[in-house]
């Protein structure tokens, strides 16, 4: 059967296939710790339930205009000003079906085929495949080594004639750093001289721990008008734990826009009004919940990372923000998908191997589940890399046998 050489160059989603096997091992009925996932187990806002339902019960639900709805794009008017010190007007705002629409959109909106995009490591996953998907050509910049954070002359030397935006995600998946504020200002401020898309993921903002200052990008923009090349992407799948809702949005000039209104409408037309009516209750009700979620992980964190620290030989950095971290384990095993084969089939932990995230040496584990589950899952993983550690052990109520050196 033939299928497009498009199709054939992108590879199945590591992190949904990982589901998939944690699924499946748990439907067996086998005891897995999913230190593998993307998403907060708190309970979506209850302003945002009411306002679905509201909808709902009007029994008319239709397409919306392909922009998003006027109140949404008017809550983002809203939390833009609030949260980034910039106005904008909605028609610099597009709605989509989650963060990952909005960056897919964006870049069919700016990149033409052979043009680069420079992406930093350790990068979230869909990054690379996303530009590929425009025909584009990922670059990719990695920090020296130990470091989560590219320095700055290293980006300058990737730039070339052909390069068309950055792409910056702070804080980080899959490191959870948050870039230095000095980083951010001269990236603003180097890509408006070099008249390039500076593109913000910004959907962890709003999660960053110990008091850590994030720093809104439009702070350094000295172009802040139509001609601004400064687009932030961000939505309510994480800071508001509605990862199924799929709503995400984009703030940019208005030509931008205009193309990614034209690109949408003939994908999916717009996101869904109900799962817009929930974004927007969530987006003007009650705040409490970012900040109860925000402390649970700063919390679940902490927790981790004690555990992680009793691991000899390990490297851990103390994440700013997410939900993840990023260990680097090479001193036991230099390959992160035969390491994180080895957990799972061995320990039933599922944990995302580094190399997808263009940093191979390093797993990302999650601390989003809960604490049991934080603290048996690392306890597994350390008595699988201990070759002195007992034979048999109970760890939690499940019996593990090592039957592997
Ligand atoms: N950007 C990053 C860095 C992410 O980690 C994710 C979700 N895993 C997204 C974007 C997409 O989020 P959404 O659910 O809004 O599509």
């Amino acid at each position: 059967m033939s299928i497009s050489q498009l199709a054939k160059s992108i590879p199945a989603s590591p992190t949904l296939a990982l589901n998939d096997t944690a699924r499946m091992l748990k439907e067996k009925g086998e005891s897995v710790i999913h230190l593998g996932g993307g998403e907060p187990k708190s309970k979506a806002p209850i302003d945002a339930i009411l306002s679905a339902s509201a909808k709902l019960l009007s029994a008319e639900v239709k397409y919306t205009p392909t922009e998003g709805i006027p109140a949404m794009r008017k809550a983002v008017v809203r939390y833009t000003e609030e949260n980034y010190d910039h106005l904008v007007s909605p028609e610099n705002i597009i709605i989509s079906n989650g963060a990952k629409q909005s960056l897919s959109v964006l870049l069919q909106a700016i990149v033409d085929p052979q043009d680069e995009v420079i992406v930093l490591a350790p990068y979230w996953v869909s990054y690379p495949e996303m530009i590929k998907m425009t025909y584009g050509i990922p670059v990719i910049v990695t920090p020296e080594d130990g470091r989560f954070e590219p320095r700055m002359e290293d980006i300058i030397a990737a730039v070339g004639s052909y390069t068309k935006a950055i792409i910056v995600n702070s804080p980080s998946n899959p490191s959870g750093a948050v870039y230095s504020e000095k980083l951010i200002a001269e990236l603003v401020a180097y890509c408006e001289k070099k008249d390039l898309y500076l593109i913000m993921d910004d959907i962890y903002h709003k999660l960053i721990f110990d008091g850590t200052t994030w720093t809104s990008p439009y702070k350094y923009a000295r172009v802040r008008d139509e001609k601004s090349k400064l687009i932030v992407v961000n939505g309510v799948s994480k800071a508001y734990a509605m990862t199924g809702f799929r709503i995400g949005w984009t703030v940019a000039n208005r030509k931008v826009i205009d193309a990614m209104v034209n690109l949408q409408a003939q994908t999916t037309s717009c996101a869904s009004g109900l799962l817009q009516a929930a974004a927007v209750g969530a987006l003007n009700g009650i705040q409490t919940g970012v900040e109860s979620l925000r402390t649970t992980l700063q919390n679940n964190r902490d927790i981790m990372l004690n555990e992680l620290r009793t691991i000899d030989g390990l490297r851990v950095q103390n994440p700013g923000g997410t939900f993840y971290c990023f260990p680097d384990f090479s001193a036991y095993n230099k390959s992160s998908a035969a390491l994180s084969k080895l957990l799972l089939d061995k320990v039933r932990v599922v944990t995302v191997p580094g190399n997808e995230f263009g940093m191979d040496g390093h797993l990302r584990l999650s601390y989003c589940g809960s604490i049991k589950e934080i603290k048996e899952g690392v306890e597994r993983i350390k008595w699988a890399l201990d070759p002195n550690a007992p034979n048999e052990i109970f760890i939690g109520d499940r019996k593990m046998v090592r039957d592997w050196s």
